[in-house]
């Protein structure tokens, strides 16, 4: 089959390699349909993540039709249409029981990895470097799809591949960091850092959990027209204060919840770009001080942007004498997938609306350099395997 191959920092290559096969009783084989660049691959493009391998299958927000099913999958037929989560969840340890799937105790065969630098390993993850789990990702045209008995969601409607593929990833992790700002409807304002594909979903949930004002902070103008066109108020940050505006907007205290959706590479500081450039500093955590600032007193501030390591002069004396509320991590994407399938059905929100680019898998080389360069007003590639 055709993959997309990591082959080393800003090197992608489509490669032919050979087809995945069941290897464990609750495994599934995807024939993939649609699949998704995303924002997070990037930060693997870019190099920013260690324990890449040179021939490392990349993607994890994928859809498509079952092709075989290990003995203990009951619940998935050949033929079924399935979305799949992009954390990988056991479903039966302590995490995976209280629905904190991308926590899952079992899934990260390298957990030992994960645990040499962050004490304890999350859910391993598709497509997301060794230290991750070393799973072959879903930019291919075939997946072998781990737990399959408790993962993939079933389309049973015919509902086309771009309004539900998104329920794999960028959906429910704008929605999961939405749903941790607390939203009093008709009261309560939220204000965004990066207009990206997760920043477009965070605007998009917050206003269907009933945000009173969304305020979306970005650079680039399309990205900040996209959030307009949703409702959000937007701020250029290259123009204007944002800390000043978001003041003036919010009767001088500042907004109630801050999501900071841009995460280690955000562009604002020569000093991280140099710390980084230099690794003494693994993430840019630009964005993110912003955000402490400016939340009110007694706010939230929820992270959905990645974060891989350590990080420089965070004004945390900022959040502990604010008071602020630190929610964050990789979303718990199972338990969103039937009631965000829902809205999708009921026609409250048609996720393909930040759809900028279609294009074949083979031209995925091309579609990272457009996609990181922001170049062409991209702001979501989706991939066409069988193009
Ligand atoms: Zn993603
Ligand atoms: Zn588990």
């Amino acid at each position: 089959m055709k993959a997309v191959c990591w082959m080393g920092t800003r090197q992608i290559e489509v490669q032919e390699v050979p087809d995945p096969t069941i290897l464990n009783p609750r495994d599934a084989i995807v024939r993939i349909t649609s699949t998704a660049i995303c924002g997070s691959d990037l930060h693997l493009y870019n190099g920013y993540v260690p324990t890449m391998e040179k021939g490392d299958i990349l993607g994890h927000e994928f859809m498509g039709v079952v092709v075989a099913v290990g003995p203990a999958v009951k619940n998935l037929q050949v033929g079924d249409r399935v979305v799949v989560p992009f954390p990988i969840g056991c479903g039966g340890c302590m995490h995976c029981r209280r629905t904190e799937w991308s926590c899952c105790d079992n899934s990260n065969p390298n957990a030992k990895l994960a645990e040499a630098l962050w004490g304890q390993s999350p859910a391993g993850i598709f497509g997301y470097s060794h230290m991750m789990g070393g799973y072959a990702g879903g930019q291919a045209q075939y997946a072998r799809v781990p737990y399959a008995d408790t993962g993939p969601i079933k389309i049973e409607s015919d509902l086309p591949d771009e309004k539900v593929l998104f329920l794999s990833d960028i959906f429910p992790t704008g929605y999961m960091a939405a749903e941790q700002c607390d939203i009093q409807p008709g009261r309560t304002t939220v204000a965004v850092w990066g207009c990206g594909p997760v920043g477009q979903f965070a605007i998009r949930s917050a206003l269907l959990l009933g945000a009173a004002k969304v305020y979306a902070i970005d650079s680039i103008p399309e990205r900040l027209r996209m959030a307009e066109a949703s409702g959000a108020i937007a701020l250029n940050s290259d123009e204007e204060d944002v800390h000043e505006r978001l003041k003036a907007m919010t009767g001088g205290r500042g907004p109630d919840a801050a999501i900071d959706a841009v995460g280690m590479e955000a562009h604002g500081s020569l000093y991280d770009d140099v710390k980084q450039k230099l690794k003494l500093e693994q993430d840019r955590p630009y964005a993110l001080r912003q955000a402490m600032r400016a939340v009110r007193k007694a706010g939230v501030l929820s992270v959905p942007g990645v974060y891989s390591g350590f990080i420089d002069k965070v004004p945390f004396g900022a959040v502990f004498n604010k008071g602020v509320s630190l929610r964050m991590g990789q979303t718990h994407v199972h338990r969103y997938l039937k009631p965000l399938l829902q809205l999708i059905e009921e026609g409250k929100i048609d996720p393909s609306f930040v759809i900028t680019h279609k294009i074949p898998l083979s031209l995925a080389p091309e579609a990272y350099e457009t996609f990181s360069e922001k170049k062409d007003e991209c702001i979501k590639v989706v991939l066409d395997p069988a193009a």
